[in-house]
């Protein structure tokens, strides 16, 4: 049952939920019906947003310790985890993914988020030199860590609360102020979010929400802002580089976590049944849409055949449906829109010459589930390796396959990609696991599992897939301005 909020969801600025004239609809993906109607922010809005943030850096929050923002952090994950059924609930509506996962992945991370941060903001430190020059000074040098100041945070539809709090967790506890925008996608767990930092007590103008799209709306008003100190975005690699020109003049600091096409690599020697698990998985979980997925996966020869027989069963057997259906693996795309863009690769795919092993379209119900946004998981073979859908991110569920020869080899091809987010690596010979992993360009390796987080490490990408690294201390570093002090001691 969706909060009674998520019909009229509106912007939360200077601790207050405010309407707006121009609205527009949040339409469920399961079956295209109307969610609620959201309050669109124009950039007289956002301004409101941005000077209370910039206002509350003044008042109470600004004066504030470390540890009495770690409290203000566990007080509202203990929101959420007392409200937990509702944002379980407004993630499954947005997304159409099965609440299972709302449950045990992005409703639970949240709050692992923010109870993640709050306390290793309070060990974060500088760091303390001595030194003596030529002529016999004797110097301490230590360094301080301030907030950057108002930091704007834009998130996608795939993972939105997760996205979402796994950004303003960190800065919040350096001290920053925010303005966050949903996707328009999915803008009910942001609203109650802000509803959880209202109750919560955290004082006005620190936690902003505005709702929006990106060109001509909310988004471009953020990164176009003069009073923003500081940009954290994840989304399309495209519009990284959008909002990387809004905010050039202003030489802002930027954060990006952008897109993948992230390749798998299964050797001959691999736990054959893990490596096919794990694929699976890597391959179609969030019905593909995790920018960690794996959509190039390559197969050492002497097992090729069987592991794209056995990937294909396993695919065939997930179970596609609604959220709350006992046992569904796989829910909905994010819109019939997406889905329109998928299948165009899907197309694409038989066009530059694939074959189709499994799936290519769209699954029949013979019920009203055939109104939603689902499609069939998919795997391709036989593409060369500069095919369009080799080489671009379709965000869906679907795999190329192709063989490979040697290490040498694998390893080139992995990295002739203009992404470089994440790789995963399969096999059980631990130097071969060392010297490949190594030599993946990508942010983020995996040796034998997928998509497990330790949430002090580094996260990010290279190439086309980000700028920076965020996670544990990487965070805290990006949400603070350190200043070096060198005072004379002797
Ligand atoms: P998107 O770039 O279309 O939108 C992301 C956000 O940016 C939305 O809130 C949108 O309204 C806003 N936006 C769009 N145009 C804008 C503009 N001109 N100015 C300011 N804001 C603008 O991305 P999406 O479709 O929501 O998300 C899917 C993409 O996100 C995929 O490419 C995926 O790989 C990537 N992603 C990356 C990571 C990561 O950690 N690297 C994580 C999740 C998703």
């Amino acid at each position: 049952m969706l909060p009674a909020s998520l019909a009229s969801l509106r912007n939360y600025v200077d601790g207050e939920f405010v309407s707006t004239e121009r609205q527009f609809d949040n339409i469920s993906p399961l079956h295209g019906r109307l969610l609620g109607r959201v309050h669109e922010a124009d950039a007289a809005l956002v301004d409101r947003a941005v000077q209370a943030a910039r206002k509350a850096l003044e008042g109470p929050w600004g004066r504030s310790t470390v540890d009495e923002r770690a409290a203000w952090l566990h007080k509202v994950a203990d929101v959420i985890e007392r409200r937990f059924d509702e944002f379980v609930a407004a993630e499954v509506a947005d997304t159409g993914r099965p609440v299972t996962q709302a449950r045990n992945l992005d409703v639970f991370r949240a709050i692992a988020n923010l109870r993640t941060f709050a306390d290793l903001g309070k060990v974060a430190h500088g760091e303390c030199f001595e030194s003596r020059t030529a002529q016999g000074e004797a110097l301490l040098n230590y360094t301080v860590r301030k907030p950057l100041g108002v930091v704007a945070s834009i998130s996608p539809w795939n993972l939105p609360i997760l996205s979402m709090t796994w950004k303003a967790a960190p800065a919040l506890i350096c001290g920053n102020t925010l303005v966050v925008k949903p996707s328009e996608e999915t803008p009910s767990s942001a609203t109650l979010l802000a509803e959880a930092f209202h109750e919560a007590g955290v004082p006005p103008g620190v936690f902003n929400l505005v709702h929006g799209f990106g060109a001509n709306s909310a988004g471009a008003a953020m990164s176009a802002h003069p009073g923003i100190d500081g940009i954290t975005f994840t989304g399309e690699s495209r519009t990284g580089s959008t909002i990387m020109k809004a905010v050039a003049d202003g030489v802002k600091e930027v954060s990006f976590e952008l897109g993948g096409k992230n390749a798998a690599i299964v050797f001959a020697d691999c736990d054959f049944d893990a490596a096919v698990e794990g694929v699976l998985r890597s391959s179609f979980a969030n019905t593909g849409q995790v920018c960690l997925c794996s959509e190039r996966v390559y197969v050492e020869r002497p097992i090729f055949e069987r592991f794209v027989q056995a990937l294909k069963a396993g695919a065939e057997k997930l179970r596609i449906g609604y959220p709350d259906e006992p046992g569904v693996d796989m829910g909905s795309l994010i819109s019939h829109k997406h889905r329109a863009k998928v299948l165009s690769y899907f197309k694409l795919a038989v066009e530059e010459g694939a074959t189709v092993v499994t799936g290519g379209g769209i699954p029949h119900f013979g019920d009203e589930r055939d109104d939603g946004a689902f499609i069939q998981p998919t795997i391709w073979t036989g593409l060369p390796d500069t095919a369009r859908c080799v080489r671009e991110e379709v965000f869906g569920p679907v795999c190329h396959i192709a063989p490979f020869d040697t290490e040498e080899e694998v390893v080139r091809r992995a990295n002739d990609s203009n992404y470089g987010l994440a790789g995963t690596l399969w096999t059980t010979n631990l130097q071969r696991a060392h010297r490949v992993a190594r030599q993946f360009d990508t942010g983020i390796v995996w040796v034998n599992t997928w998509y497990v987080r330790d949430l002090r490490t580094p996260f990010g990408g290279t190439k086309l897939s980000g700028l920076g690294r965020e996670g544990g201390r990487w965070s805290l570093d990006f949400y603070s301005e350190v200043s070096n002090i060198c005072i004379k001691v002797g």
